[in-house]
């Protein structure tokens, strides 16, 4: 237990220098503990002064909801998190970061190792003290530089994403060794399907709604297929919109052709390959102007669902089956569909697009070579 704390304090170090863009080196993972300790205390140091930047910034805010105090409270939880693993008094609340900082660690292993080793290059040159350095490491594919001019396009309020959450699953980012699925954590009988292929922008969502629903421990991760519009729509609403809903433009939300009548709820699906069919998320024309191809775009949202807040049940669209196969390996075709229509048990996290060359073109591009080949499963 103390080796996996010790590793655990240092992974969740690197993970907060790496969201709050400190200006740090991280030692790679052979360092002394002289020089982690140092790297730790410099990292603490920082966060310390960054919240104190940011309080000075807060008196002249007024809105409690603005995007500053929502990074401040994040900012004062993870402090409080380190704090906590420092200490090593509350066995539970240890326990629950060590598995955040695991599964964040988890989704970031290809980015990590990436990391690492060119960080472990520069240390040679600097090999006894953690020298604070203005050089960051921003690393991005080609495939999320082109997801982010589509989103660009759209031209949302910045104010809605996340983007340290942000996460890119192409091949290159997240390679086919990786896993398609993972459990989140003992408290949350839905298994997590990778959205291969897919680059997801984080978005924000309410901390306090968060906290008292332990949303990111507890909640089931889904996918609901929309067109921009709406998805916008939604997340402005900060909840579900259901058919017969008087949406804030003032029009009325009609039940789309092909659903059953009468019936008003909303559809996810725990996998993305179902929730990005046609019906649900329209394809998109999308031309690039860095390499001028042009390209078909899907939307999906990514959901968390309150666990048995919704009704599991098989497809309802007929002939949507891909070439016979089932949807996903995981999940059966019986229960490849959720249903609900209780507002307050979704919300909104991220935003997942999907970019697929339009195939009567010449492409010569890294990203026809890399998403093209694609499984039937899981993308
Ligand atoms: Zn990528």
């Amino acid at each position: 237990m103390e080796n996996k704390l010790t590793k655990i304090r240092r992974t969740f170090a690197a993970q907060l220098t790496e969201k709050y863009k400190l200006k740090l080196i991280i030692p790679n993972n052979d360092a002394s503990d002289s020089i982690f300790e140092g790297f730790i205390n410099e990292m603490f140091n920082q966060l310390h002064k960054k919240r104190t930047k940011q309080d000075v910034e807060l008196l002249k805010e007024s809105n409690r909801n603005s995007p500053l105090f929502i990074q401040r409270k994040q900012l004062q939880k993870d402090i409080e998190d380190f704090q906590i693993l420092n200490k090593r008094q509350d066995a539970h609340a240890v326990q629950q970061i060590i598995e955040r900082v695991e599964r964040r660690a988890m989704l970031n292993r290809k980015y990590d190792n990436r990391e690492v080793k060119s960080i472990s290059q520069l240390n040679t040159q600097c090999q006894s003290t953690i020298i604070p350095t203005v050089k960051m490491f921003t690393l991005s594919c080609s495939y999320r530089t082109l997801c982010s001019e589509l989103i660009e396009r759209f031209d949302w309020p910045s104010e809605l994403f996340a983007s340290e959450y942000d996460r890119c699953f192409c091949k290159t980012c997240y390679p086919l060794t990786m896993p398609n699925v993972y459990q989140s954590n003992i408290e949350n009988k839905y298994p997590i399907i990778i959205p291969r292929n897919w680059m997801k922008f984080g978005l924000k969502i309410d901390e306090v709604q968060a906290k008292i629903h332990q949303i990111w421990d507890k909640w089931a991760t889904s996918y609901h297929g929309t067109l921009p519009n709406a998805a916008l729509s939604m997340i402005k609403h900060r909840q579900i919109c259901l058919p017969g809903d008087k949406l804030l433009d003032g029009t009325h939300l009609t039940i789309r052709p092909g659903h059953i009548q009468d019936q008003k709820a909303f559809f996810t699906s725990p996998t993305v390959r179902y929730a990005a069919q046609n019906h649900y998320a329209t394809p998109l024309e999308f031309t690039s102007q860095r390499d001028k191809y042009v390209y078909t775009a899907k939307i999906v949202l990514r959901c968390r669902q309150m666990p048995d807040s919704f009704t599991i049940q098989g497809e309802t669209l007929n002939n949507s089956r891909i070439n016979g196969a089932d949807f996903c390996d995981i999940i059966p075709d019986e229960q490849i569909e959720w249903k609900t229509d209780k507002r307050g048990t979704v919300i909104f996290d991220g935003l997942c697009v999907r970019l697929t060359p339009v195939y009567n073109q010449t492409f010569h591009n890294t990203i026809y070579q890399s998403h093209a080949n694609q499984t039937n499963v899981h993308n």
